[in-house]
């Protein structure tokens, strides 16, 4: 059977495979481009976004909608989700057994998308995605090859905005990965 974006958003929004789906207002689907060359993932939704059950909204949407900018990049060309998609209390890391329910949502997201660059935001996703051991403030920036895609990794907008010296290292990451997109652009 071909699963279509519909069966994920209707097997999330209607999702207990954790103890999250009890507590969560509303689960967070991914949104933008389903043709999108550029795929985004995070850890988790926060507060906003459970409220609103859309990806990055509030303070850090507008940190991450400035990156875009700052780079020549808008909504509409990328596709942003998060590894889970049900809010974790006070914005807590995501616990193991949440992460690997609902991981094979993410599994298909991805299978449908065939993005040609995945950029894990934020540590969390980095380390589930690209390695266990990812260091990001070290490795933010740095690329790894993987099947038909190209993986690397930057903060968070919610580090950045605890922290807004980070801003223009995830600035230069962005327009890296612009720059790595249109390259593999010209080679297909
Ligand atoms: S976090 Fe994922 S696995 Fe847990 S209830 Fe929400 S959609 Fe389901």
């Amino acid at each position: 059977m071909q699963v279509t974006w519909n069966d994920i958003k209707q097997h999330v929004d209607s999702c207990t495979q954790c103890p999250l789906s009890r507590i969560r207002q509303r689960p967070v689907m991914g949104r933008g481009s389903d043709h999108a060359d550029l795929m985004l993932i995070a850890e988790a939704p926060g507060g906003d976004e459970d409220a609103q059950g859309v990806p990055f909204v509030g303070r850090s949407g507008e940190i991450l909608d400035g990156l875009l900018r700052d780079c020549g990049l808008s909504r509409e060309q990328i596709y942003i989700t998060n590894i889970l998609k049900c809010h974790p209390p006070g914005n807590r890391d995501p616990k193991e057994e949440e992460k690997d329910a609902c991981f094979p949502y993410l599994k298909y997201e991805t299978f449908l998308l065939k993005p040609k660059i995945i950029v894990c935001l934020g540590r969390v996703a980095a380390q589930r995605i690209i390695s266990p051991d990812f260091k990001i403030t070290r490795q933010h920036g740095t690329w790894t090859y993987r099947k038909n895609y190209a993986l690397t990794a930057t903060y968070h907008p919610s580090a950045i905005l605890r922290d807004l010296s980070k801003y223009e290292a995830a600035r230069q990451d962005f327009c890296e990965i612009v720059k790595k997109s249109s390259k593999l652009k010209t080679k297909n």
